[in-house]
């Protein structure tokens, strides 16, 4: 079996460092690994109406926004496919069906929607195409018959929503679909990064975001001004590492190597973590430190980008190339899936052909009736 990876982003905001360590920097490095046969990066344009259909400016604006991440990250058009998901109307085809293999109730469980309907106060008012977006991902994922999803731990109950489509799609209407693994983050810490503000997920939608496009200064005093331990207030006093924001983005982002250029009073992040619990370690030092490890991360992503900007384009043309050749392998799977539905009808020779016969047997059997009835008045 091919091994093909699909995965995304909404254009709701430039992306994070949130984005990056949760599946961005994995994408890049599985590219270029070139383990897999196919990689589909898809800008999520339709689900993002699901919550912002009122403001279709703001998708709009965003897709190049996303792009130009893609690009400067390190996604390469020749070997992954970066492409627009309103532009594959495929996908749209395929929830209409899968519709009808999920309940209400079972949409109403999926932990990440409950949290994301109170984040958006939508009470009692939530937008049907919002409620049912698990399913739509679901068509976005098998669309392309990914085998690997490599996604943040939010993710979870949306992958886990798209297997059961999978196995019952497949147990009804025979073995057609194939059922996707999640691939998490490799460290704890880039599971679900929180935000700036210590707030569980950094979150476009929150504005605790350090977006990768940041310039140096933005970076540095987003840094200096992150949530820490609030019981910490002197350096002598000892701090708390755990739920201490810089330190979660330590874990993400640095290397021994950091230590080495920045910091080569203590070997590792054990080192420096254990300091800190003792007491005598100042939070400025440390956000110092950390905001090296950011700006040698983000500096060769951001100066890419200025490149990137000056084509634009060139990257709605990677966006076009790569939704046509995404349409071609929706529109194969689609094929298949009608099939396996049995409403192929103009593709089937064969079953016309066998209603041709089925009708003129019925055709013959009536005649042969009337031919005995008449004979019988005859007589
Ligand atoms: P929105 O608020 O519009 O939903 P978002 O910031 O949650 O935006 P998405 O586009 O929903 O971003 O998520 C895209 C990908 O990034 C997903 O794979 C998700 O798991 C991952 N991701 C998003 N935020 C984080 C985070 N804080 N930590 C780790 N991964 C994340
Ligand atoms: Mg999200």
């Amino acid at each position: 079996m091919k091994k093909i990876i699909l995965t995304g982003d909404r254009p709701t905001g430039r992306l994070h460092i949130g984005h990056y360590v949760g599946s961005l920097r994995r994408r890049v490095q599985l590219q270029n690994e070139g383990g897999f046969d196919e990689i589909y990066i898809m800008i999520a344009d339709a689900q993002a109406l699901t919550d912002n259909f009122d403001n279709p400016d703001k998708v709009r604006a965003n897709i190049v926004e996303v792009a130009l991440d893609y690009l400067s990250a390190g996604l390469d058009p020749a070997k992954s496919n970066l492409f627009i998901q309103s532009q594959i109307p495929e996908l749209t085809e395929l929830s209409f069906y899968y519709m009808n293999l999920v309940t209400v109730a079972r949409l109403q469980r999926n932990p990440t929607v409950k949290a994301e309907i109170q984040m958006r106060k939508f009470e009692n008012s939530i937008p049907v195409g919002f409620f049912t977006y698990p399913i739509s991902q679901a068509s976005d994922i098998t669309a392309f018959k990914a085998t690997t999803v490599p996604v943040g731990e939010d993710q979870e109950p949306m992958i886990e929503q798209t297997r059961e489509i999978v196995r019952k799609f497949n147990s009804i209407y025979g073995e057609t679909l194939v059922e996707p693994e999640i691939l998490l983050p490799e460290n704890e810490a880039s599971m679900r990064l929180p935000g700036t503000d210590g707030q569980a997920k950094m979150s476009k939608s929150l504005g605790n975001c350090i977006y990768l496009s940041d310039d140096e200064e933005t970076v540095r005093k987003k840094v200096m001004s992150m949530f820490t331990d609030p019981g910490h207030l002197q350096v002598s006093d000892p701090g708390k590492v755990e739920g201490n924001t810089v330190f979660t983005y330590l874990d993400a982002f640095c290397t021994p190597e950091h230590f080495a250029a920045y910091l080569p009073d203590y070997a590792d992040l054990e080192e420096l973590k254990a300091h800190y619990r003792r007491g005598g370690l100042g939070d400025v030092k440390v956000k110092k430190f950390l905001n090296n490890v950011l700006q040698e991360t983000l500096g060769p992503i951001r100066a890419r980008r200025r490149e990137f900007e000056k084509d634009i384009p060139y990257v709605y043309e990677v966006l076009q190339k790569g939704s046509e050749a995404a349409e071609a392998k929706a529109a194969q799977t689609l094929s298949e899936v009608k099939s396996a539905m049995r409403i192929n009808y103009f593709d089937d020779r064969e079953l016309i052909m066998q209603q041709q016969e089925a009708f003129a047997n019925r055709a013959a059997q009536a005649q042969a009736r009337e031919n005995g009835r008449r004979r019988g008045k005859k007589k």
